[in-house]
């Protein structure tokens, strides 16, 4: 067995609740009314110690004082007495109950500053009653830190949103700890706030008060994915049932949705994400209810079928650039087209985005296929967004049937699969002389969530499974179980095949697991939360162009060497590899 080795040094970052926790800050300099204004946004009780008391504070805290915000007392009038230390006596009293400790007094250019001595008495004191100190500019003499923090802007201008964000080098750079929290600040939506909260109140309506304990309803339940399916819905379902359903819708929402959707959801919004319906995005302009009098003179709607990508933007074809941009009234979009995708439409066009959730995929596909037809008949043009190509396992079929029925013939725009550049973003050649000479693509689930039949092991065959690394133990279970059955038409798989687990393909976050079909399974787990959508690559195709390469698999053709083969690709001691980002060079598209 294997797991990550922990690396020491880094700090356990947490965030504390301190609703009316005592915080003693010494010192009453711009560094202690800095430190008093965050313990006061965490509504800690706060009192600040300073030799001068209030006449010697900086204006801010003299401020604070009238606002009657915070306390500050006077280090020399504090008691004194004649045995033990003089920080002993003055903060003895001061102490009990306080829950932190900040010494800001020792701060350069500070006109009383403190000396080491007397810090490191007070940090002994602290720690002997088990407080946790901070000593600014004396790192040995400090149990935490202060993190860089941001608190984003809520729903409405002027008000906090619950979204924070600290950053910490573990002492190593204050400014630059700065910097990058700017800069992540800069490159997060300016909704992002807006839409923490809003799937706060979501959560709230998600679940019935009182009537299910906390714990029981995490949306993730402790599961790594948020791909397990939404339990169907059951006219005997309990309230915990119901309530545990609507926050893995809640979970989904949030994976899946843009942030700027989120921000703007509205309690109609929610409810209708809640009870399982489709979601519109609020704006709905007024193309979309032409008046009476353009009734005869209007054009028949019609329908474009297009493809995605796989999520980077500029994988798009100029054909769904054009139809998005230049001809679309409405977009129907799939769950799992990308944000950036969906950022390219303009804002004057209705989207909306399928609610197709792990067990709920029938609804929405009808929802949608009924919304595309009744907006073409107002002649309207429609654009049904699929993430990938619209016809690998995108129900185009159904689609263009259904839509042929209702008088609108579709056009179909393929676009780039998943399938093939998955792998290619991976760097594994789905066909390679010498490796891989055909290819196959399958799903990892059934219909209605049943099984599937996995064809069966050729060496010379590259297998691709989509939409399976939910359930990727039971996968690879039905291809190295050694009786075929069911679930495997045809021979098993060995043991050390190849096999890569590339998710998010061609967005910023991409990461690829590599390992063996023995491996594959704790390689995953090891690797922490899932990243949907994510796909499987199986196959000596996967190690082909590893390093210097090796595409003599089929040229060699002696089995007994591909132990060897798989060592000298994977190393000896892991047994998986982990690759985190897009490959070089694409950040130049
Ligand atoms: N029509 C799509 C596939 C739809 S099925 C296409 O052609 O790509 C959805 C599955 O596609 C997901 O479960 C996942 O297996 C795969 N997938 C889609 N986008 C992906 C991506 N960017 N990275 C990895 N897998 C992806």
């Amino acid at each position: 067995m294997s797991f990550p080795a922990p690396q020491g040094g880094a700090s356990l970052v947490l965030s504390f609740r301190l609703r009316n926790r005592k915080i003693l800050i010494l010192g009453s300099g711009p560094l202690a009314a800095s430190r008093a204004f965050s313990a006061l946004e965490a509504d800690s009780a706060i009192t600040v110690i300073a030799k001068g008391g209030l006449t010697s504070a900086c204006d801010e805290l003299r401020w604070r004082v009238q606002q009657q915000q915070l306390r500050v007392v006077d280090w020399d009038t504090l008691p004194q007495s004649s045995s033990g230390t003089e920080e002993e006596a003055s903060l003895g009293s001061h102490l009990t109950d306080t829950s932190f400790v900040c010494v800001t007094d020792t701060v350069l250019g500070e006109p009383n500053r403190r000396g080491r001595a007397s810090a490191e008495r007070i940090y002994r004191l602290c720690r002997a009653r088990n407080i946790p100190v901070n000593t600014t500019d004396m790192p040995d003499l400090c149990d935490f830190s202060f993190t860089a923090t941001h608190r984003f802007e809520g729903p409405l201008s002027g008000t906090r949103s619950a979204l924070q964000i600290g950053v910490t080098t573990n002492g190593q750079g204050c400014r630059l700890a700065g910097r990058v929290k700017r800069e992540i600040v800069g490159l997060l939506p300016k909704e992002v706030g807006a839409a923490v909260d809003q799937v706060g109140i979501m959560r709230g309506l998600a679940r019935p008060l009182d009537a299910v304990e906390e714990h029981e309803l995490c949306e993730d339940s402790g599961m790594s994915t948020p791909n397990r399916p939404v339990p169907a819905r059951s006219p005997t379902e309990t309230e915990v049932e119901r309530a545990s359903r609507r926050m893995k819708w809640v979970a989904q929402v949030s994976e899946y949705w843009p942030i700027s959707r989120l921000a703007a959801m509205t309690e109609h919004d929610m409810g209708e994400v809640l009870a399982g319906e489709c979601y519109t995005s609020p704006s709905a302009p007024s193309t979309l209810s032409p008046s009476i009098h353009s009734l005869d003179i209007r054009q028949k709607g019609r329908i474009f079928l297009v493809g995605s990508g796989p999520g980077h933007p500029s994988l798009l074809t100029i054909a769904t650039h054009t139809a998005l941009t230049k001809l679309a009234d409405l977009v129907l979009s799939d769950k799992l087209v990308p944000a950036a995708v969906l950022a390219l439409i303009p804002p004057t066009v209705q989207v909306r985005i399928a609610k197709k959730f792990p067990g709920n995929a029938e609804g929405a596909q009808n929802e949608m296929m009924e919304a595309a037809v009744e907006a073409a008949s107002r002649g309207l043009t429609v654009v049904r967004l699929k993430q990938g190509d619209p016809v690998v396992y995108g129900r185009a079929g159904e689609e263009v049937l259904h839509f042929r029925a209702h008088g609108f013939e579709p056009v179909v725009v393929p676009g780039v699969t998943s399938a093939l550049a998955g792998p290619t973003f991976a760097g594994i050649p789905a066909t390679q002389r010498g490796v891989a000479e055909a290819l196959a693509v399958c799903t990892g689930v059934g219909r209605a969530g049943r099984d599937v039949q996995l064809p069966g092991y050729e060496r010379a065959r590259t297998l691709v499974v989509l939409m399976g690394v939910a359930r990727l133990a039971a996968v690879v279970a039905a291809l190295l179980d050694p009786a075929a059955g069911a679930r495997r038409a045809g021979a098993v798989y060995p043991l050390h095949l190849p096999i890569a687990i590339v998710e998010r393909a061609s967005m910023p976050d991409q990461r690829v697991v590599v390992s063996t079909l023995r491996d594959i399974v704790r390689a995953l787990e090891s690797a922490g939360e899932q990243r949907p959508p994510g796909l499987m690559v199986i196959g000596w195709a996967v190690l082909a162009l590893w390093g210097t390469g090796d595409v003599g698999v089929l040229d060699d053709g002696v089995e007994r060497d591909d132990e060897v083969r798989v060592t000298r690709w994977l190393g000896e001691d892991v047994g998986w590899r982990v690759t985190e980002g897009l490959p070089t060079g694409w950040d130049a598209l």
